[in-house]
């Protein structure tokens, strides 16, 4: 006998609030959100939950976004608290009940409680549709033009929309500014293929990194997604028999573009305690950027990451509302990954649980400008963190300063603030946090530096204390930096780190970040012959290979070359020469391996040109001086041809 069945929308339908309590006899709804992914769906159901007539328009056919359709199944730090946990803690109920369990949320099961919650909270469903214009009056938004296969083009009005595409499709539209990827080459993080597959009666998903994409340029996305799916990775001689389940449709893209917000948070702020006191939640996690080309990313990035080889200390990052709110714009929210925080920041700010709090402060700012018929540049922060904290959206434990107080060390941010530790730390065979701590005290402790670095017998002190003072800008950490790169040391200091920085290529980076003229023969040498760079002590990282060793050495020796060239345009023209020397090799093919992918590494062979051409474009602009290049070659002992 077949299974009686009544469609549970009816059921859930029936018991639907109609029109919320606030109604506007204006507008067809107060809030619009547009993409019901991971921070959509909590500002739709949390908004409807406040009283306020909501309609959740979605391109794909289900909520929760990257979370449920894009396969992201596991969550990766962020904070805790918000109405987020409760949507969990029902999904894992109907996990292994009605559907298949998962390791982390069962994407179905999420989806299931996310409409419940949804249609219950009285929140108007439109899937199948997408948003392709707004309604506004100057920078003021009244509404959106949809289309649907089914209702053709049609428009909604509205008194706040809240962006949550992940892409700031809306803020695009509206004309707002629009910051995209790193400023060396405009890339944003890279992206992944989603992989299900079973696992002990468990739906697991994994991510492999695919490459780049340039999110928000049709072709070159639509490329990427045909590509990847035919990905040596990804076919059947990869896989044990029987092991391979399926390919997520939507590829995992990590980061697209940014708001320019009325305020941004950015990687600086956070580590020199400009953060804002004023926040509506707090993300946290490490600077969790999967590219291994951090040549090509700022300094700030590289002094983090691979100088001091932090990539792995978590930052408990606060966000204020205003960096939810597009500069100048009134009536527009933006929740999710493209909210306003920089490149270097976005690698942190992205986790779900954040995201899914993004959604509920914008939801609450939102329902608060509503109801007092305010902009929502004015809503009150004391009532706007009463209500998120009633949740555990805003919960003060979660602030760097209590989370340092019951941490490891080494987990968040603890700095050594007494020399002794410092000189121990330094001498040891993992320095990073010896070595940040030194770069905070600064400009007092150089002295100490190098006289700590003058100390022959202590190699791992010497080359350490190199590497601090050349965070300080020290031109005299340079003599160990270049013996460093001469010998191409391969020690990798030790610590938490996933990435893990050979000394070799780190003190490369630290010539080009010192600007260092009379480092430009060995960086140089390392273009002519790359093939030097090789070995590890052993240390498996991500990069752990030859061939991601010898793209290290050249990429960091470019972008070195590169910013001696920018700051001292007296040696251009000798750059320029070993640059376009490096351009004119029958073969400049450098490979990059890329994270949970060992089954292909990536050509960044024309990246590295890419680079190369811009900055030779920008210096034709000034000619330099040909005295000073035959000056600079006799000085080299005419080492440079
Ligand atoms: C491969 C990968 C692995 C990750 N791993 C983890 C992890 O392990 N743990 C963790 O916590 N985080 C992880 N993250 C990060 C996290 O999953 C994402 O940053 C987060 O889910 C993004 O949320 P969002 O709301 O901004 O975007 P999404 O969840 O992608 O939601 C955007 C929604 O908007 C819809 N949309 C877009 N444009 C329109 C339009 N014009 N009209 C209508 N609808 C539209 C989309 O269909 C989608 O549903 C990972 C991310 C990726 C890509």
């Amino acid at each position: 006998m077949p299974i009686r069945w009544t469609p549970w929308t009816m059921v859930t339908n029936m018991g639907r609030r109609s029109g919320g309590s606030m109604p506007h006899p204006t507008y067809d709804f107060d809030v619009i959100v547009v993409g019901l992914g991971t921070a959509g769906a909590i500002a739709a159901i949390a908004s409807a939950k406040r009283g306020l007539r909501v309609l959740g328009i979605e391109r794909l056919s289900a909520m929760g976004g990257t979370g449920t359709t894009g396969g992201v199944l596991k969550y990766y730090f962020g904070s805790t608290g918000g109405m987020y946990e409760d949507v969990d803690r029902k999904a894992q109920q109907v996990s292994g009940s009605i559907y298949t369990p998962a390791i982390g949320i069962g994407a179905e099961s999420k989806q299931f409680v996310l409409e419940e919650e949804a249609l219950q909270a009285g929140v108007v469903l439109h899937y199948d549709t997408t948003v392709i214009d707004v309604i506004r009056t100057d920078k003021r938004l009244r509404g959106v033009a949809c289309f649907s296969p089914e209702r053709g083009k049609y428009t909604q009005t509205c008194q706040v929309v809240i962006d949550c595409t992940g892409n700031a499709d809306l803020c695009r539209m509206s004309g707002c500014k629009i910051r995209t990827g790193r400023q060396l080459d405009g890339m944003v993080q890279p992206f992944s293929n989603v992989l299900f597959k079973m696992e002990r009666d468990h739906v697991r998903t994994f991510y492999m990194d695919s490459g780049y994409v340039h999110t928000t340029d049709p072709l070159d996305l639509s490329n990427k997604i045909m590509d990847s799916a035919l990905s040596p990775a990804h076919l059947r001689s990869c896989f044990g028999e029987n092991d391979y389940f399926r390919i997520a449709p939507q590829i995992g893209i990590r980061e697209s573009c940014h708001i320019e917000g009325e305020t941004n948070v950015t990687l600086s702020d956070i580590l020199e305690n400009r953060a804002t006191p004023e926040p509506v939640f707090w993300a946290f996690s490490n600077l969790d950027n999967h590219g291994i080309d951090f040549a090509l990313e700022s300094s700030l990035l590289q002094d983090w990451s691979v100088n001091a080889g932090l990539w792995g200390m978590k930052l408990s990052v606060p966000i204020p509302l205003e960096a939810l709110i597009p500069e100048g714009y009134d009536r527009l929210l933006v929740a999710g990954r493209c909210l306003a925080v920089d490149h270097d920041l976005a690698s942190c700010v992205r986790m779900k649980r954040d995201m899914q709090k993004c959604g509920e402060a914008a939801a609450v700012a939102a329902y608060i400008a509503i109801r007092d018929q305010i902009s929502l540049r004015k809503v009150p922060y004391g009532e706007l963190s009463a209500l998120l904290r009633e949740t555990g959206c805003l919960d003060d434990s979660q602030s760097e300063e209590a989370r340092s107080a019951r941490s490891s060390p080494g987990d968040v941010r603890q700095w050594m603030t007494s020399i002794a530790d410092i000189q121990a730390g330094l001498a040891s065979d993992s320095p990073a946090i010896a070595i940040w701590s030194a770069k905070r005290i600064g400009a007092e402790l150089g002295n100490t530096l190098i006289s700590w670095m003058e100390q022959a017998d202590e190699e791992h002190l010497r080359k350490h204390s190199a590497i601090a003072l050349a965070l300080i800008d020290r031109q005299e950490a340079a003599t160990v930096l270049l013996e460093m790169v001469r010998e191409r040391d391969s020690f990798i200091p030790g610590g938490r780190s996933r990435f893990h920085h050979a000394r070799g290529y780190t003190a490369v980076c630290l010539l080009g970040r010192l600007a260092h003229q009379a480092a430009i023969p060995e960086l140089v040498h390392i273009l002519q012959d790359s093939g030097l760079c090789t070995g590890t002590n052993g240390k498996k990282g991500h990069h752990p290979s030859e061939e991601d060793e010898q793209f290290q050495y050249v990429s960091h020796a470019i972008v070195a070359l590169i910013r001696i060239g920018d700051r001292h345009p007296d040696s251009r023209l000798l750059v320029s020469q070993a640059l376009v020397d490096f351009q004119a090799r029958p073969t400049t093919e450098f490979y990059m391996s890329l994270w949970g992918n060992s089954h292909f590494s990536l050509n960044m062979g024309a990246r590295l040109r890419e680079v190369i051409e811009q900055a030779l474009l920008r210096w034709s602009a000034t000619n330099a001086d040909s005295r000073t290049q035959t000056d600079l070659t006799e000085c080299f002992g005419g080492k440079i041809h």
